[in-house]
């Protein structure tokens, strides 16, 4: 090319995206098509949402509100928080990319772990710093390596809990450890996109007794358990003083109308969150137990997704599972070239999923 690019950017991967439904129906000509790779909610979304964007459509012509005023307040109320101390982001994604270009200077150091969701990496070079990356111990977190790798021009460590891809989770006894040992000055972004799933009280919850210390940034989606990945939404609960350096850098209307809108109504419906929740949890139940049964082994998990070593090429399996119609995330990208990860998906998406992958393997 005959522009020159930024060095830092020249060496960012592009973000893989799972395979889009339609793109596999048109590929191999099937019409039935199940996708279970980008850990996305199987039944949907509230249908108070519904009504929310059809009484919002009448505005469309106008921008949207620029403050997020109602759902900050309604995420206030929820959470005990002021709505001072909430960013609402376009998906989290947006909210990691504000905290890169708020906090980083060039050339400081973001630490995360090895093989973490991409958007970390992609946002902190897109910021010109550098990410220091930190190989996970037995599938999870390595805390105590993150801390060895703080220096001075540490600013940011991004955790994520449960981890995406493998699952594991990190307890209130190993992050109060952890954060112990993290300077005062540094921004710990503890990003909880899947912390509805929990169902170990162990697990820490960095929103069971909110701002208690500055550092912590919270992120949290609606994009997973409330199912609403279309519409964009996410947020962060966090220092007002650190609230107020990324609204005063994200763009005014970063939050379209609709999801604004949608985010609200979907709050309200708590049935359907448990609802969805229920749904992992037996999808999780039921592909475990056939997972066993077939002799695989599967990381333990606390999400909406599992990882399945085959033993075997995982991309080659990625491959063969496509052509049944059924879409998951090969792993090999990400270091573990023997792994699987899916997501739950309804009752019959799970069922269809064992027989797919059944038929691969030949068992
Ligand atoms: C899915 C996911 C998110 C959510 O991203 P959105 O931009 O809110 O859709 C954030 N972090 C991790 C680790 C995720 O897997």
């Amino acid at each position: 090319m005959k522009f020159k690019i930024s060095e830092q950017i020249a060496t960012i991967k592009p973000y893989e995206a799972g395979k889009p439904l339609k793109e596999v129906q048109r590929e191999y000509q099937i019409a039935h098509v199940i996708k279970l790779a980008s850990n996305e909610n199987p039944i949907g979304f509230s249908p108070k949402v519904y009504d929310a964007v059809a009484q919002n459509m009448k505005d469309m012509n106008r921008y949207p509100e620029f403050s997020n005023f109602l759902l900050c307040n309604k995420l206030s109320k929820k959470f005990h928080v002021a709505p001072e101390n909430i960013v609402i982001g376009n998906g989290s994604d947006d909210i990691i990319a504000l905290l890169a270009h708020g906090f980083l200077n060039p050339g400081d150091e973001a630490l995360m772990p090895l093989s973490s969701f991409l958007m970390y990496e992609i946002s902190v070079k897109t910021a010109k710093g550098i990410p220091v990356m930190v190989p996970l111990s037995d599938f999870s977190t390595n805390l105590e390596g993150l801390v060895e790798k703080i220096s001075a021009k540490t600013r940011l460590i991004f955790i994520t809990n449960p981890f995406n891809p493998t699952g594991s989770t990190i307890t209130y006894d190993e992050f109060d450890e952890f954060a112990d040992k993290v300077p005062e000055d540094v921004i710990i972004i503890v990003d909880e996109a899947y912390i509805e799933f929990v169902r170990n009280d162990a697990v820490y919850n960095s929103l069971k007794n909110p701002l208690q210390d500055p550092r912590i940034v919270t992120l949290r989606t609606f994009s997973k358990a409330y199912g609403l990945a279309g519409f964009r939404v996410g947020y962060g609960i966090m220092d007002s003083e650190i609230a107020q350096i990324l609204n005063r850098i994200r763009q005014p209307f970063n939050v379209n109308t609709l999801a604004q809108a949608a985010a609200f109504a979907a709050i309200d419906d708590e049935q359907f969150l448990n609802k969805s929740i229920q749904t992992t949890h037996d999808g999780l139940d039921f592909l475990f137990k056939e997972l066993g049964n077939l002799g695989l082994l599967c990381l333990p998990t606390q999400s909406n997704f599992l990882m399945i070593n085959l033993k075997t090429d995982a991309t080659q399996v990625f491959e063969e599972m496509l052509k049944s119609g059924v879409i998951v995330r090969s792993m090999k990208s990400y270091g573990f070239d023997t792994f699987l990860r899916v997501n739950t998906g309804t009752k019959e998406e799970n069922v269809t999923f064992i027989q797919a992958l059944k038929k691969v393997l030949k068992k």
